[in-house]
């Protein structure tokens, strides 16, 4: 037993050694395959609106791995959160994401991109110089780059995380109160944060069809939303039904697996070029009057 925790603190002590490696080095380029300790990837998730065009996209962290493969955020967030190496990390996947999404934006596909930002990033004092920096590269209209933030996030530090909130309004840039529902006073953020979209939480999603007091709750918070002018995105949707009873209430945007997981960007490029193909107006000649 003592055995197994040892190995489990060596194998924390190593991934924290190669995330500060990593994260020491120069960023690079994505194609650099020698980077000892790996590099940080930026998946993308595709977002539907509920007439089926996708409208955005989601940056989600990877980091690949020389010894360990594909490591999804369960496997070093929470490091990286108590070793503030959080704000590194995050400053990889927003450039990332911004890049790739001009590019999507260039082949036509119309597209926001949402990036994830903890508590520690509120925090971080380099947040608007970067995000700055990123919006002068003038590669993205700040309109079309979300952040979203938890209201765990928002807590931690209340007055200080909505100043930071508000700065990055000013630029033009969208918020979204990610993990709704899930966290403290979520009535009191939507009062008092200027956010732009509400993304219902995954637990809600999964029950929607077996709990009636679930729909009723996301019904509410539909209505909620539009109310405060915000649209909602439902986050999680696994299966069709969920789907058709979630765009039947009015909610406006859908993620989840259903639709495709997050995948690498050359990958979320196939799908979206395959879905703009498949979903064109029929060519030819107008049917003829019934
Ligand atoms: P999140 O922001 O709530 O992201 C949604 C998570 O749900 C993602 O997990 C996504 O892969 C997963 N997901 C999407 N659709 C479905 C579905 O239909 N069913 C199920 N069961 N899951 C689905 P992932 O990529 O493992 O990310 C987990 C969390 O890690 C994220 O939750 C976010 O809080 C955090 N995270 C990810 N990337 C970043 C980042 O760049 N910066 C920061 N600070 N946090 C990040
Ligand atoms: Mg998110
Ligand atoms: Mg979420
Ligand atoms: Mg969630």
């Amino acid at each position: 037993f003592d055995e197994a925790i040892d190995a489990g603190a060596r194998q924390r002590e190593r991934l924290l050694d190669d995330l500060r490696t990593m994260l020491g080095a120069p960023a690079g380029d994505a194609s650099d395959d020698r980077a000892p300790a790996g590099r940080v990837v930026a998946h993308f998730q595709p977002q539907l609106d509920a007439d089926g065009t996708a409208s955005g996209v989601e940056a989600l962290v990877r980091w690949d791995h020389p010894d360990l493969g594909l490591l999804q955020p369960v496997a070093f967030i929470d490091l990286a959160e108590e070793h503030g190496l959080l704000p590194e990390l995050t400053e990889r996947v927003l450039r990332q994401a911004v890049t790739q999404t001009a590019l999507w934006r260039a082949h036509g596909h119309d597209l926001r991109v949402a990036v994830n930002l903890s508590a520690s990033c509120l925090d971080w004092p380099r947040l608007l110089d970067v995000v700055d920096d990123v919006l002068d590269s003038r590669l993205l209209p700040a309109s079309a780059l979300v952040l979203e933030v938890t209201e765990t996030g928002l807590v931690s530090d209340a007055v200080h995380g909505l100043e930071v909130a508000a700065q990055l309004v000013d630029r033009g840039i969208e918020l979204s109160i990610d993990d709704y529902g899930t966290g403290y006073s979520s009535l009191a953020h939507l009062n008092h944060l200027p956010a732009r979209e509400l993304k219902l939480d995954r637990a809600f999603t999964r029950r929607l069809l077996d709990d009636e007091r679930t729909a009723t709750i996301v019904r509410a918070t539909i209505d909620l939303a539009h109310e405060l002018g915000m649209r909602l995105v439902a986050e999680g949707v696994e299966d069709e039904a969920t789907l058709t009873a979630l765009t039947a209430i009015g909610c406006d945007v859908t993620q989840g697996y259903w639709h495709s997981r997050p995948l690498a960007a050359d990958d979320l490029t196939a799908w979206l070029d395959a879905r703009a193909l498949t979903r064109q107006p029929a060519s030819g000649p107008a049917p003829s009057a019934r």
